[in-house]
């Protein structure tokens, strides 16, 4: 397959086309290179003769247009995105831009490729989030019919660009596929979110920071599994349908958190630190901070033979090692200014 991977300098797009070029994929990487990119993540398919880099901004029509007529994809896969949720608080409009704005731009360039002669089973694959379906309580699960109810400007954005997925589908034909996926977690992840500022605090003996009581729950996914799980989608997904995601891992962020300061103290049983678990830190929750995900993939099992490789367990040890193994990756990061430490409410105690 030809696929164009859209935010392929990120967490997941950089698993996404990792993945796709061991699996013999062409694949065109089409990224703004915001704070949150990193082409070191892209490193290792860098110098492959199947891999192609465009720096393009998806909110620009005319780019994406050309982009998908020179490239000619049997599949454009979305994963340009502002993604987190904290600075989708503190700044929404970057979010509106890139996350519907930009979504309604590709959705109008794949229109414009169709109607040109697009490759039979060409598939546009929009990546979404389970945050769309907003909060659960003690019980129950989200399936992909599950009503809308964003809480956040991040959630609320995404939840704009599916409706608009469904939108172009439905009105103008479009091949369509959105998956919504629970959180995932990994190597290569930015370090201003949860798993990589724990491990990052916990190694260096700061405050590891946790919203309100730790008490709110997610669903956790191996990047990996994620990326694989992305790749069988955009081949084998029915145009129309929506796939939801996720690891079967439901943790409270207290759990996770002592989960890695367990690993951490196996890991560095020199550290001074220990017990890691000392270093927690309760700050002031976030606003309209979601009490529970949870996701049900009963779908994309049956339907398309999918399901996680690896437990929570055995994942969260390879990326604590990974974040461990890999220091000049996140100090790279903190050399140009970012501060590992600014993060997930610390500062708004
Ligand atoms: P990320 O923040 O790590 O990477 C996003 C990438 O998109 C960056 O490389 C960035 O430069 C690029 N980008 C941003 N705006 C752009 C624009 N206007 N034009 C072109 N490129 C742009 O994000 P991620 O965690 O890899 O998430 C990828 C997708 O998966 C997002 O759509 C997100 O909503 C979704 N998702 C993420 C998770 C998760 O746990 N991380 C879970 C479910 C779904």
């Amino acid at each position: 397959m030809r696929i164009m991977v859209t935010g392929g300098a990120g967490f997941i797009g950089s698993a996404v086309i990792r993945r796709a070029i061991a699996n013999g994929e062409d694949v065109l990487n089409v990224d703004k290179l915001t704070y949150a990119a990193n082409l070191d993540n892209v490193a290792d398919v860098a110098g492959h003769a199947r891999y192609q880099f465009a720096q393009k901004d998806i909110c620009d029509l005319p780019a994406m247009t050309s982009l998908m007529a020179e490239f000619n994809p049997d599949a454009v896969m979305n994963l340009a995105a502002e993604t987190h949720v904290d600075r989708s608080i503190d700044g929404p409009g970057a979010f509106i831009q890139t996350n519907i704005v930009g979504v309604y731009s590709l959705l109008e360039a794949a229109k414009t490729y169709m109607e040109n002669g697009a490759p039979v089973g060409f598939r546009f694959h929009h990546i979404s989030t389970d945050e769309v379906y907003g909060s659960l309580g003690p019980t129950g699960e989200f399936t992909e019919t599950s009503p809308y109810q964003p809480n956040s400007p991040y959630s609320a954005a995404k939840a704009s660009s599916d409706m608009l997925a469904r939108a172009w589908r439905e009105t103008f034909n479009l091949p369509v596929i959105v998956t919504n996926c629970s959180n995932n977690y990994g190597p290569y992840q930015f370090p201003e979110k949860l798993i990589p500022v724990v491990v990052i605090a916990g190694l260096e003996g700061r405050e590891i920071p946790i919203y309100g009581k730790g008490d709110n729950i997610r669903d956790w996914l191996f990047v990996e599994d994620h990326a694989d799980a992305l790749l069988l989608a955009a081949r084998q997904g029915k145009p129309g349908e929506t796939y939801n995601i996720g690891g079967r891992a439901e943790r409270t962020n207290l759990e996770l958190v002592k989960m890695i300061c367990a690993i951490l103290d196996e890991e560095l049983p020199s550290s001074p630190h220990r017990p890691h678990e000392n270093l927690i830190t309760f700050v002031a929750d976030r606003p309209g901070h979601d009490q529970r995900y949870a996701i049900n993939c009963d779908k994309i099992e049956q339907e398309l033979g999918w399901s996680p490789s690896c437990s929570i367990e055995e994942g969260m040890r390879n990326t604590v090692r990974w974040y461990l193994d890999n220091r000049d990756w996140w100090d790279a990061i903190r050399n140009q200014g970012f501060d590992v430490s600014a993060r997930q409410g610390l500062g708004k105690k």
